[in-house]
């Protein structure tokens, strides 16, 4: 039997809109038989989710989408199958924590200075108990009629480069990757065509991130068209790396993204799920 596999999604541990179990009843819906909970910077719901997931018979595979640092760049590493208990993971996750904490804080300073006011009390109890992420920012823009949509929001304010934004000492690529590799899990380089960056610098991204032990590209994505999905299994091929797969699902009608409904990956790709 083939395995339906979703590698990459998120929970309202962070920024999505489904608790860690609604998530897990959502991809049970979906027919996803392996799903993996990539929450931002932080582990929180992957006991909830796996509680869920061995009542609803489908195998969740602990994992976090963590922020880094390539060449100034802000990059998205998904670390999968890490032990949670791993206490160099957890440190990290716990220093990013407070750097997206202090992020907010001068997030809420600058809009602020913008005429914005109480955007960092707002996105908090908007977040509740969450991380704070910037799409807690976007509602908050939203809900006080400052933008129209969450697209305006970043685009006027939160996106890299304009007014609202701050730039976060992420952890090195380099480091991320110990973290994860020190809690025995395999780092996969997120959604490779959302970078911004020309196929040479992605290919110096990848050689660089295989070279610190970073062993999967995520080559099924949402965000990538048949053309692209090619193009990134070819590149996974030539480079040696294995292939993953994951949706980005943040919730229901958010981006409309579904959970599980992803291309097959292509033939030529040697699956992550090889390596568990
Ligand atoms: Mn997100
Ligand atoms: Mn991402
Ligand atoms: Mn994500």
């Amino acid at each position: 039997m083939k395995l339906r596999y979703d590698l990459h999604s998120h929970s309202d541990c962070s920024d999505g809109t489904l608790s860690p179990e609604q998530l897990v009843e959502r991809a049970k819906l979906q027919q996803v038989d392996v799903l993996a909970l990539t929450d931002h910077d932080t582990i929180a719901g992957v006991t909830r989710a796996q509680q869920a997931a061995a009542s609803a018979g489908l195998t969740l595979i602990p994992a976090s989408e963590i922020s880094a640092k390539w060449n100034k760049k802000d990059i998205h590493i998904i670390a999968l199958a890490i032990d949670i208990e791993n206490q160099l993971l957890q440190e990290g996750l716990q220093r990013h924590q407070q750097k997206r904490e202090t992020r907010a804080e001068a997030m809420g300073d600058r809009l602020a200075e913008l005429g914005i006011k109480g955007a960092y009390a707002g996105a908090k109890k908007i977040c509740g108990k969450a991380l704070l992420t910037r799409p807690h920012f976007a509602k908050f823009l939203i809900e006080q009629g400052h933008v129209s949509s969450f697209n305006d929001a970043f685009k006027r304010y939160l996106a890299a480069g304009k007014p609202g934004y701050v730039v976060t000492p992420w952890a090195s690529m380099e480091e991320v990757v110990r973290w994860i590799r020190a809690a025995g899990g395999q780092a996969v380089l997120a959604h490779p065509t959302c970078y911004k960056l020309t196929s040479s610098q992605l290919r110096h991204l990848l050689r660089d991130f295989k070279e610190v032990g970073g062993v999967g590209l995520e080559v099924v994505t949402s965000y990538h068209n048949a053309d692209e999905t090619q193009r990134m299994a070819t590149l996974a091929a030539s480079m040696q790396l294995f292939a993953s797969v994951g949706s980005d699902f943040h919730g229901i009608a958010e981006k409309r993204i579904e959970l599980g409904q992803l291309r097959p990956l292509p033939g030529n790709c040697k699956p992550i799920w090889q390596l568990w």
